[in-house]
């Protein structure tokens, strides 16, 4: 995945991160204009039509994130001097506003505010007539928007401001095949942003973004409703410390693939490459670790957004990835009773089970919302995946899960139907060959979500 800025909205550098393994596209709505977002949307569009390749675009909400308000100009703090941080838009001479106003109804003395993820930090001492007057523990220069995260003090500001709600229009117009939900506290901050996509009569997943200690701790809950989950590192970092990150990361996505949930890693990935060809020795390890710890997807930010090297960024991720997936290990599971046991996810690991003893060439999964792909995905199955599907949403959905090969199908009148149409697409595409034997898991109610009870063996 890549976030599309301006070092990446050009045909020519769309297609070629495409080439490079891109399969999904974020729109970062924290940044850039309305315009700006649809011209994104439109390029990525068109390339996937030129290629033939199915890229899920992702709209990113900012959520309920404290910023710096309007400045004159930059403002440098000093380790040691005293500032007044002011709830607002804007402040009086000598003041930080931190916009939304909540900064007076919130802080406490002792509780730190953190400007610029971190690089700058403050010590509240004292709070008086909605103004918080603080000590510079870390100095730097400041400027106006930059984000402020206040860690461990809950914000009463809805999920989705009035920012969100504005952006989430535009996601619907653009037709967003996943909308991620920025510094998600509760499960029910995801119940209500899927309440708006399906009153819209939207198709789109809910991505939680995990970046704040509440979330952590309600992953489960989370869990149980979001489509897909983003461990949102740099943000993470911020809110619990860089320290915790890699626990967490490891937690989380443990956590996802239990529940058969597409989990992002994100930030930082290859953040050298902003500005150099090559990435550092520590950066290729951690691609490879957040593939190893069980990643379904690994997200590129400033590299793709605004780096001197986006295509080679692409290019370094997918080649590491590339070359740690071959060891990672078939998760066999046995059938143990789960928390929330479902006959989809029986199936699928049976199905694994089965294409792994006969050595089948591929597994087909004839799917209609994808769901059934994430569950045989979460194994790690060492045969190709192929998720077949007649709805565009869930084909580009797929293009986020670990190794499956999302692929179009016409609609099916039966599940003979369906079989056909399954074994004919995957010969056409040269991905099993007439003869190869493979697995097959679907439901026979064609046409109806989540009714997976079949696994047939069958020859291509
Ligand atoms: C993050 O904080 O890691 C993240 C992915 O969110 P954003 O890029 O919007 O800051």
């Amino acid at each position: 995945m890549a976030t599309i800025g301006p070092a990446s909205c050009t045909p020519d550098l769309l297609g070629q991160l495409v080439e490079a393994g891109m399969d999904g596209a974020r729109l970062n709505l924290s940044h850039g204009t309305h315009d700006e977002h649809r011209e994104r949307a439109r390029l990525v569009r068109a390339t996937e039509a030129e290629l033939g390749r199915p890229i899920a675009l992702i709209a990113d909400l900012q959520g309920p994130k404290l910023r710096i308000g309007d400045l004159d100009g930059p403002v440098t703090l000093t380790r040691g001097e005293d500032i007044l941080v002011a709830g607002g838009e804007t402040g009086n001479d000598g003041e930080l506003p931190v916009s939304p106003a909540v900064i007076g109804e919130v802080l406490q003395p002792g509780h730190e505010v953190l400007i610029d993820d971190g690089l700058v930090r403050l010590r509240v001492e004292e709070v008086q007539a909605g103004r918080a007057r603080c000590a510079v523990v870390s100095g730097g220069i400041v400027t106006s928007n930059k984000g402020v995260n206040l860690p461990g003090v809950p914000i009463p500001i809805p999920s989705l401001t009035r920012k969100d709600m504005d952006d989430l229009e535009l996601a619907l117009e653009l037709g967003v095949d996943f909308v991620a939900l920025s510094f998600v506290r509760s499960a029910a901050d995801v119940r209500d942003l899927r309440a708006l996509l399906e009153q819209a009569g939207s198709q789109a997943h809910v991505i939680a973004k995990i970046e704040k200690a509440e979330a952590v701790d309600a992953l489960v809950p989370i869990l149980r409703e979001t489509d897909a989950v983003m461990v949102a590192r740099g943000d993470l970092g911020v809110e619990i410390g860089v320290a915790m990150v890699p626990l967490i990361q490891k937690g989380i996505i443990a956590a996802a693939l239990e529940r058969g949930k597409p989990v992002i890693t994100a930030t930082q990935m290859l953040e050298s490459m902003v500005h150099q060809a090559e990435p550092t020795r520590a950066e290729a390890s951690d691609v490879a670790n957040a593939v190893l710890d069980g990643s379904s997807a690994l997200m590129l930010s400033g590299e793709t957004a605004i780096g001197e090297y986006p295509v080679e960024s692409l290019a370094y991720m997918d080649r590491i990835a590339k070359a740690v997936e071959p060891s990672l290990g078939y998760r066999h599971q046995l059938p143990e009773a789960s928390e929330e046991p479902t006959v989809g996810q029986a199936m699928s690991n049976a199905a694994c089970d089965v294409a792994e003893t006969l050595g089948a060439q591929a597994i087909l999964v004839p799917t209609y919302t994808g769901r059934t792909a994430s569950g045989v995905a979460r194994l790690r199955p060492r045969r190709p995946i192929l998720g077949l599907t007649h709805h565009d949403y869930a084909l580009r959905q797929m293009a986020l899960e670990w190794g499956v090969t999302p692929l179009l199908i016409p609609e099916s009148a039966d599940v003979e139907d369906l079989w056909r149409h399954s074994l004919e697409t995957a010969r056409k595409h040269g991905l099993v060959e007439e003869g190869d034997r493979v697995v097959i898991t679907g439901g026979t109610a064609v046409n109806q979500p989540g009714t997976t009870d079949l696994i047939k063996v069958a020859v291509a």
